[in-house]
């Protein structure tokens, strides 16, 4: 099941704030669902071709926590070693981007990369999971998260909040899919066209249900929250007018085109 949130194209009156609505995506169809999209919901009579509807991220969490250096290869094309316990950082909600928004790159950085990635949204609260216990119950689907980041700040700060914090450098989407085998998918990041990255999940050195307990002893997971998974090899820079595709079958695509900081 595709859940999502959306609004309807060119329905903002003067002065009205658009509405953000709740739906389900099957085919080329949008339906209304009302209720809690991570939890109890129902679908009503209301539907949309998906192309009058301009979806929005499919969550709106209050934290978004990222693995570090999750798959070898990534970790080695930075000649880092691979981490002995999961590695986490934080991006600001701030920093979330709908598909098909632009990426606003920053003029006086050199280098911003995109990083893939699989991202995990959490369906209820989790606090201290032991290890071994059933994260399933926890996650309420995966959906595609591009962890942009400003390579010259990672190397001047040391640690990593500037980098990854910009507004604009956490798109997310295109939907939330609750049936997901992360065991026979694979991701693919492509960059105008050229495929750059691409691994199956199996190749996680942290897996999922090593992440979710593990990061519940640090902080309350709440519903919404999302947890990116770490990006494989072949991060790469990014520069004015690339589109970035992060393409997962079982989920879809998540695409945005960068933009220079018009100021
Ligand atoms: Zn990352």
């Amino acid at each position: 099941m595709k859940l999502c949130r959306f609004q309807i194209k060119g329905s903002k009156g003067a002065g009205a704030q658009q509405e953000v609505l709740q739906g389900t995506i099957s085919g080329d169809t949008v339906r209304q669902i009302s209720g809690d999209m991570l939890g109890k919901w129902e679908a009503t009579n209301r539907s949309w071709p998906l192309s009058d509807v301009k979806l929005l991220t499919p969550v709106a969490p209050g934290k978004i926590v990222c693995l570090g250096r999750n798959y070898f290869d990534h970790a080695a094309e930075f000649n880092n070693v691979p981490p002995k316990e999961p590695l986490i950082f934080l991006k600001p909600p701030s920093s979330l981007l709908a598909p098909d928004d632009s990426i606003v790159l920053l003029p006086e950085v050199q280098r911003i990369d995109f990083e893939g990635e699989l991202a995990v949204v959490i369906s209820k609260p989790c606090h201290r999971l032991p290890d071994g216990a059933d994260y399933r119950p926890y996650v309420a689907g995966y959906t595609l998260l591009n962890d942009v980041s400003a390579r010259d700040y990672q190397a001047l700060d040391k640690q990593w909040t500037r980098a990854k914090s910009f507004d604009t450098f956490c798109p997310l989407g295109p939907v939330l899919e609750t049936e997901f085998d992360i065991t026979k998918e694979t991701i693919d990041t492509l960059l105008n066209g050229v495929r750059k990255q691409h691994a199956p999940f199996t190749l996680m050195l942290f897996p999922i249900d090593v992440i979710i307990p593990w990061v519940s002893r640090v902080m309350t997971l709440l519903p919404g929250d999302v947890i990116a998974t770490g990006t494989p090899a072949g991060v790469g820079p990014m520069k004015a007018g690339d589109v970035v595709e992060i393409v997962v079958p079982g989920i879809g695509t998540l695409r945005n085109p960068c933009v220079n900081r018009a100021d």
